[in-house]
């Protein structure tokens, strides 16, 4: 059985250009699409298996990674952007012409993660974007259907790949979330 992950790493992970400074995102809409630009390269980018990351038709799991918020733009046609669920903690602004997620953005100033938009850059066609380097949320292609029992070749697919197993977040990532905690309860300067 081939495992389809993700077209942009099924046929190996290509690595990226440290000095890559960002590129623009383009919609599927043959016409007037919605174009966003990023002035930054990618950080934290990875492969996601959960169910709210907007994904290719036939992939296990979603590309996804995040940059600062000040450097997301939306650049054309920001009228057919809508928001997908309004009570989500990330708030993803989809395109009412081709559903595709054009960036995800917390509003809640106590939320870890605010500050960071999150975005898909296999929208670009830009070469250059940081490659991704783990996978996260893998246990939660079950949620969408995926038989349990082939976990074990999910898995194995992705060490081969070189995108590590996690089935929350990457071990950099739950620390940022654990020192946001206690620094919040006060118990970490
Ligand atoms: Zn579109
Ligand atoms: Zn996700």
């Amino acid at each position: 059985m081939a495992i389809n992950i993700h077209p942009s790493v099924d046929g190996g992970v290509k690595p990226g250009n440290p000095g890559f400074g960002g590129g623009t995102l383009t919609c599927k809409c043959s016409s007037n699409p919605v174009t966003v630009k990023i002035s930054s390269n990618v950080a934290f980018n990875h492969v996601c298996g959960c169910t709210k990351c907007w994904k290719p038709p036939g992939a296990l799991f979603s590309l996804v990674g995040v940059t600062g918020r000040d450097k997301v733009n939306v650049t054309a046609n920001a009228n057919k952007l809508k928001i997908v669920d309004e009570k989500a903690p990330i708030q993803r602004y989809a395109c009412t012409g081709c559903g595709v997620h054009m960036y995800g953005r917390i509003e809640n100033k106590a939320h870890p993660f605010y500050g960071f938009d999150f975005f898909h850059v296999e929208l670009s066609k830009d070469q250059g974007w940081e490659e991704p380097k783990f996978a996260a949320f893998v246990s939660s292609i079950i949620e969408a259907g995926f038989k349990p029992d082939q976990m074990g070749a999910v898995r194995a697919r992705l060490r081969e790949l070189k995108l590590e197993p996690y089935d929350c977040l990457s071990p950099a990532l739950m620390d940022l979330i654990a020192t946001h905690a206690a620094k919040a309860k006060g118990v970490l300067a």
